[in-house]
């Protein structure tokens, strides 16, 4: 994959691109930023561009070499990804052994090592020794959601390549140029996903759909009724689903933060889920502004709440009797 198709990073892949063109490449990279945003993908094209028979600017996506790493089988780049939960000493100690090897068919080799904060002790220990005396020609690229999870004494040996957010904008284009979600699902894609690229390409799977918003709809159904026990027995079943609560609760907050603007404005270009716009509408009825400034407030602070990991069936049911009281 050409650097130049990776969505968003700019600022980045220009510094990236400029170290591969000038031949001045870190001995390791590492690329931190939030689940979905893009590492690997970054990561995999600047490995890319490294190993390019071309050796320019960006990969020529045409030669062997490049050829193969898009089949995946171009034995001088070297992925190791968490096996289970981690990385695992034997896998480090397999890299460990192949490392004093010349590169096969390209001028170098790079090992990506995603989701490097998974490494057991004992694996990023011998990882650093490796770091410490690195071979020539040797490239270390590794990914994290926390660079304060890694070894400082390994994160320093690292040039940091931070990775924001993408621009809403582009991540409709992305979805766009792939044929990726239903043309009137894009937008709503793009704003779901906050700013992540990787996030909105999962939920726009075909068959998986839009599942945790039908979550989220199907508790504001149950919000709006107002039958309290109900919305305990509610609280009860979403501790099963708790790791995806964090997201059905931002949805949730879309979803109120759309009455309110809809009530303020009734401008349909500023609402987000816009193919609900007629339940929108009914719904404002009864409802005034200081009620969904107040069910904001309470959601965020819900959110807050899970994120500090306080006790999760009660921070919801709280949730759901403030919700429904205020209706
Ligand atoms: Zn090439």
């Amino acid at each position: 994959m050409m650097m130049a198709n990776v969505i968003g990073h700019k600022q980045a892949k220009i510094i990236l691109q400029n170290a591969a063109a000038e031949g001045r490449v870190a001995h390791a990279y590492l690329f931190y930023g939030l689940e979905g945003v893009g590492k690997t993908t970054l990561a995999k094209a600047f490995a890319n561009t490294l190993l390019c028979k071309e050796g320019n600017i960006d990969t020529c996506d045409e030669c062997s070499i490049c050829r193969r790493f898009a089949k995946g089988c171009l034995p001088d780049f070297f992925l190791v990804e968490p096996h289970g939960n981690n990385i695992k000493i034997e896998q480090i100690r397999e890299l460990q052994q192949t490392v004093s090897f010349k590169p096969y068919e390209a001028s170098k080799k790079v090992y990506l090592i995603s989701r490097a904060e998974t490494m057991t002790r004992d694996a990023a220990n011998c990882l650093l020794k490796i770091l410490e005396d690195p071979p020539p020609d040797t490239i270390f690229l590794l990914t994290t959601v926390n660079p304060y999870n890694l070894l400082p004494t390994i994160v320093s040996r690292c040039q940091i390549v931070a990775l924001g957010k993408v621009p809403q904008q582009e991540i409709e284009q992305f979805l766009r140029d792939n044929n990726r979600g239903a043309p009137e699902t894009v937008v709503l894609l793009a704003t779901l996903c906050n700013g992540l690229p990787g996030k909105a390409w999962a939920m726009a799977e075909p068959d998986k759909g839009l599942e945790t918003r039908e979550m989220v709809f199907q508790l504001y159904e149950k919000i709006k009724n107002g039958d309290i026990s109900e919305l305990i027995k509610k609280a009860e079943e979403l501790e099963k689903n708790k790791d995806i609560m964090p997201e059905v609760l931002e949805q949730l907050l879309l979803w109120y933060r759309d009455q309110l603007i809809w009530q303020e404005t009734s401008d349909k270009s500023l609402i987000i889920n816009i193919d609900k716009i007629e339940e929108l509408k009914s719904d404002l009825e009864y409802k005034d502004k200081s009620f969904l400034v107040k069910s904001i407030e309470n959601i965020h602070e819900a959110k807050m709440q899970i994120n500090r990991n306080l006790n999760f069936r009660l921070t919801m049911e709280v949730l759901m009797l403030k919700l429904a009281k205020c209706t």
